[in-house]
């Protein structure tokens, strides 16, 4: 499809006390139908008015989303959930209470206002509340709930900075909101609350630890715990690769010892054949200087660190133009399951779990791409 060329405007505004004209100007955008990148707690958000089925068509069509990937619909106070839903039970009005403003996305049986095109045609639609002044303010000044995927070109690394949204949407959407960096870094958990069990669809911001501290069972959805792609996920949005930079990834899981030892013998193999090769590691982990090219995404002790830097340093693989990237996984606690979920996305399927000594026939494979 061909793309109207926009004058994008870019403003930077205060993270905390956002100047209201701007937001005002932003969300007068979105009340007329246009698109509006800002910023939230998890990544930047790309919003449209969550009522308005046009509004939301263009969406996919700048981001080039697959259309049967339902949308998050955001909101800024919980009077706007009641018109969304079908019914609000009230294990899903305690973890409101309790997660909300926050990174945790609830799927509920959908309400008769929500336009197709949000939901993809399912019977069920996901909310949630942003924690971000900025976020809130602008779907206040809207007047309406915003849907909002993340803004970035469709399968590529989530921004977690203006910059990043400049450089995937720039010239096709009508405002960027720049208020500086994300802090979680990864997007919310997806939590379905439509069926017997509540069920982790993707993880993300919150943990399940701390869900099982509410709801007490909660099941993670299996597709969501390793690469492997079902036919019919129940999270349309999981059967899709994601969050990748242009050179391929190889994840490797196992014994930090083991992957390192892994990838310098992998490095050394591609630097003979005078490849570049990158490098994804930890600030606290081992050091690979005179490896490859070298980026860090936080501390592997401390995974929030790492959710936090992880889309910046995918993209910091496109500006140093490698030619492939050895990635060393992280232990699954905390938000690490949903760091090493995005990871193994973003690897496609080439994940290594280093415990013996095949290695080798990968590294065939690999060159064979
Ligand atoms: P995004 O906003 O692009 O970061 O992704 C939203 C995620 O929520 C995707 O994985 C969607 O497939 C998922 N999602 C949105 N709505 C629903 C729904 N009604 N049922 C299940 N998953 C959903
Ligand atoms: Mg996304």
């Amino acid at each position: 499809m061909t793309q109207k060329i926009l004058a994008t405007r870019y403003i930077k505004v205060d993270p905390l006390h956002p100047d209201p004209g701007v937001i005002q100007a932003a969300g007068d955008i979105l009340a007329r139908g246009g698109l509006v990148a800002f910023p939230t707690e998890t990544v930047y958000g790309l919003g449209a008015n969550a009522l308005d089925g046009r509004a939301v068509m263009r969406i996919f069509e700048v981001k080039g989303r697959p259309s049967d990937n339902p949308m998050i619909v955001h909101v800024a106070d919980l009077d706007q959930v009641k018109d969304l839903v079908e019914c609000l039970s009230s294990p899903a009005q305690e973890l409101m209470r309790a997660f909300w403003p926050g990174p945790l996305t609830l799927v509920l049986p959908v309400g008769g206002v929500v336009p197709p095109e949000v939901t993809a045609g399912l019977p069920s639609v996901a909310i949630r509340m942003p924690g971000h002044a900025v976020a809130l303010a602008l779907i206040r000044a809207a007047g309406s709930p915003v849907a909002a995927p993340s803004a970035n070109l469709s399968g590529r690394p989530s921004p977690t900075m203006a910059a990043h949204v400049m450089q995937d949407l720039n010239g096709r959407i009508d405002m960027i909101l720049d208020g500086g960096a994300a802090g979680v870094g990864v997007e919310s958990t997806v939590l379905d609350l439509t069926g017997s069990v509540p069920t982790i669809l993707r993880p993300g911001g919150v943990t399940p630890e701390a869900l099982t501290g509410i709801l007490g069972k909660v099941m993670v959805e299996p597709a969501a715990l390793s690469s492997l792609q079902t036919a019919k996920p129940r999270s349309p949005g999981m059967k899709y690769t994601h969050y990748a930079p242009r050179a391929p990834l190889l994840l490797l899981e196992g014994e930090p010892r083991v992957i390192a030892a892994k990838i310098r013998e992998i490095a050394a193999a591609y630097r003979s054949k005078g490849k570049q090769v990158g490098i994804l590691a930890y600030a606290d982990g081992e050091d690979y200087t005179g490896a490859g090219q070298v980026v860090l995404a936080g501390q592997r002790s401390k995974p929030e660190t790492v959710a936090a830097g992880l889309y910046a340093a995918l993209r910091r693989f496109n500006d140093l133009e490698v030619d492939f990237i050895l990635a060393e996984g992280l232990p699954e606690s905390g938000v690490g399951l949903a760091v090493m979920n995005r990871l193994r996305k973003a690897a496609g399927g080439r994940i290594w779990h280093v415990v013996d000594r095949d290695v080798g026939n990968h590294l065939d494979k690999m060159h064979d791409e």
